[in-house]
């Protein structure tokens, strides 16, 4: 049953000409498919219009090549042709009674074109402020430039409304969007009517407004997406954001506020909590009479509805939690609470868009497979003709096996050596800053506890033997990963001369308790990931003084990826952890380490009394290959396989996802070298391979 107190979330609101069913708002958020992959992104979408929301918007949907963000994969609106795939996608978001958004974007001083190989416009040009440091700079947009993209704008509004979408939002938010471009005077240094003052500066946006509304006939609700705070000294800072609000209260239908930089609105719970934006959020509905939405990570109905009983919001906005759950409003709805699939805060959802790859979902392992695989977040393709699974260790992959052959419809046997369920999230939970990573683990026990086909097995270490007497249809071993004590990753493919009087440390053993205190201690990262720098954390908590040696040229650089390497730079920073970038150690002595430049090879000694090797793992594979080597099909063993990180170590992400994988190949032979997985291929142009 419901608790009442919920009850506020599931009443609809107005936004301007359409009436939103419920109080959950899916706001943009990209997907690492977009123009590429658009019936994967459909299918995606259509999930969450099943799931319950009451609004669910695209990614960002860039409306002119002259604006484009290259490499990363968004949406297009450049002419007619694209409108079929985004009239697809409208009609998925409409599918289950959602008002249906699209973001339209205009990157400026943001859009490096390396696609279109247009010169990038920008309400005052310079260099590009990406990220990447593209070597482009985008020039000034004369008069006729500015009344050229209130056109390519006006065309966008028509081909969202011929494509069937109900809302259009106007991106000014992360930096990112060319409106935010016009109000901040960082980016705006025009004299002309559109810079100077906030009058001048919110000019074109009140043109483009007007403009939405005329192209559209007013039948489409029109919401600005604003950034709550630009940091630095012309920043277009939370005051100056009131004061605009103030004068420009009935503006748009709705505002959607997200923090400064996108690094600052989709922090990692690791450096943010849920709600982290309320003190930037609180008192602005006081100066509007339109609905507002904000962001937080919320997944917890009791915080949702606080932030709409206090007055902050009118909705609650959420990407990563809408990723994580589609169907968190429809179980909130119904009261199921504890089937709620939280989102860890780990964005390795944001790390498919930075790649280039295509987004994965640490907890929803259904995401972006809706379509390319027929996966769900909630319901199983049902069992085949076999009965019985037996899955050996329950650590992220083998937690989501069981869960997914269990939905399925098999007699599940789950067994692990140890008493705790978990594996690597079990231990990785108590590491400073990584409490959430627990939920991997909480919501798969949770969810296999009450189900009456499936037997878990605590402090059951199996051998092979234990392995064919349990007569199971199909195994999987699942039994994970060891951290190297050697050095071996990427720099080292090969153990470097250790002195056997230093004490050497994996992060195993850190997990274990087993830690140096009050020592100086070299931590070698060639992990680049998180762990290296959580592990420096939990050493400064042990009184150590640590350095922290990388051959990469930042710390934990694929934290690029998961908008966190700033953040964990100055943590570490902060901690006064010493830092020795672009150098690896080549022999460790006894009191000291030999540090080398990867540069010039040039060669530094430190001092230190222990090392820690954050390096590569090793997989847990010795029962997997000696049970294969009985004969295991004459016990009447269907398939044996090995999976996870047991595998081939990776995030726990690759992890959970094994485990779905395996749970879903039961039973489906599929065919020799068949594809695993539907994928779209560019229609070939019918006309000459050359322009007259
Ligand atoms: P993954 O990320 O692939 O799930 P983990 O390392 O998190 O890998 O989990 C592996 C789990 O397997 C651990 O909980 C470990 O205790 C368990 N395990 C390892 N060997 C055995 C075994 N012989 N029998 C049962 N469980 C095992
Ligand atoms: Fe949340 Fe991580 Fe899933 Fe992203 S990948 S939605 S951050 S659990």
């Amino acid at each position: 049953m419901r608790d009442p107190r919920h009850d506020i979330l599931f009443t609809p609101l107005q936004i301007g000409p359409k009436t939103a069913k419920n109080r959950f708002y899916q706001v943009p958020h990209c997907n690492g498919g977009g123009y590429r992959d658009p019936s994967a992104v459909v299918e995606m979408r259509r999930t969450k219009a099943e799931g319950g929301w009451g609004v669910i918007f695209t990614e960002q949907t860039e409306i002119h090549p002259t604006s484009e963000i290259t490499p990363f994969i968004e949406q297009h609106l450049w002419d007619d042709r694209d409108i079929p795939a985004l009239s697809r996608m409208a009609e998925a978001m409409k599918s289950h009674g959602a008002l249906a958004g699209i973001q339209l974007a205009y990157s400026g001083i943001n859009g490096p074109n390396l696609y279109s190989r247009e010169v990038p416009l920008a309400v005052t040009g310079g260099p590009i402020l990406t990220f990447t440091s593209d070597p482009v700079q985008a020039r000034t947009m004369d008069k006729e430039d500015i009344r050229n993209l209130r056109r390519w704008f006006r065309n966008a509004f028509r081909r969202s409304h011929q494509a069937g979408f109900d809302l259009i939002c106007l991106y000014g938010a992360h930096g990112f969007g060319i409106l935010q471009h016009f109000l901040s005077r960082a980016t705006n240094h025009r004299t002309d009517e559109y810079g100077g003052d906030l009058t001048n500066r919110a000019r074109f946006l009140r043109e483009i407004v007007e403009d939405a509304r005329e192209t559209t006939k007013g039948e489409l609700a029109v919401t600005l997406r604003m950034s709550l705070h630009e940091a630095g000294a012309y920043g277009f800072s939370n005051a100056e954001l009131r004061d605009f609000i103030a004068m420009h209260a009935d503006l748009p239908d709705l505002w959607d506020l997200a923090q400064g930089t996108w690094e600052a609105c989709s922090g990692t719970s690791r450096f943010k909590p849920e709600g982290a934006q309320e003190d930037l959020v609180r008192g602005i509905k006081e100066l509007t009479p339109k609905p507002v939405v904000g962001v937080g990570r919320f997944t917890s109905p009791d915080a949702m509805v606080r932030q709409i009983k206090s007055g902050i919001l009118d909705f609650i906005g959420a990407a990563r939690p809408s990723i994580a759950d589609p169907f968190l409003p429809k179980k909130v709805l119904d009261g199921a609470y504890e089937d709620i699939r939280e989102c860890i805060g780990c964005n390795i959802c944001v790390s498919g868009d930075m790649t280039g790859g295509i987004s994965r979902c640490t907890q929803n392992t259904a995401f972006m497979e809706e379509w390319r695989k027929g996966w769900h977040p909630e319901r199983a393709r049902p069992k085949g003709a076999s009965r019985s699974v037996l899955i050996v260790g329950a650590g992220p992959t083998g937690l989501e096996a069981a869960l997914q052959a269990a939905k399925r419809g098999y007699t599940v046997t789950l067994a692990e050596a140890t008493t705790t369920l978990g594996g690597r999230v079990a231990r990785e939970r108590l590491l400073p800053g990584l409490s959430a990573w627990g939920r991997v683990a909480d919501y798969r026990t949770g969810q296999l506890a009450p189900m009456p086909n499936v037997e878990i097995y605590r402090d059951s270490p199996l051998t092979p033997d234990d392995i064919l007497a349990m007569g199971a249809d199909h195994v999987a071993i699942a039994t994970g990963a060891t951290w190297r004590r050697d050095a071996v990753a990427r720099l080292h493919l090969h153990p470097i001369p250790t002195d056997p009087a230093m004490t050497v440390y994996t992060p195993d053993d850190l997990m274990a308790g087993r830690s140096p205190k009050g020592l100086t201690v070299a931590l070698y990262d060639d992990d680049h990931f998180y762990m290296g720098s959580v592990l420096a954390e939990l050493l400064v908590q042990n009184d150590n003084r640590v350095h922290l040696i990388t051959p990469a040229a930042k710390v934990a650089e694929w934290t690029d990826n998961t908008l966190e390497q700033g953040s964990i730079m100055r943590r570490l920073l902060d901690l006064g952890v010493g830092i020795h970038l672009s150098k690896a150690p080549e022999v460790i002595g006894k009191a000291e380490i030999t540090l080398g430049c990867t540069w010039t090879g040039r060669q530094t000694a430190l001092a230190c009394e222990a090392v820690i090797h954050v390096t590569s793992r090793t997989p847990n594979d010795q029962l997997y290959h000696a049970t294969k080597a009985l004969d295991w099909q004459a016990s009447g063993l269907k398939t044996l396989r090995l999976v996870g990180d047991a595998a081939a170590p990776g995030p726990i992400a690759w992890a959970t996802y094994a485990g779905r994988t395996w749970a879903e190949s039961l039973d489906q032979p599929g065919q020799v070298d068949a594809l695993t997985f539907r994928r779209e291929i560019a229609a070939l142009d019918p006309g000459p391979t050359l322009l007259p």
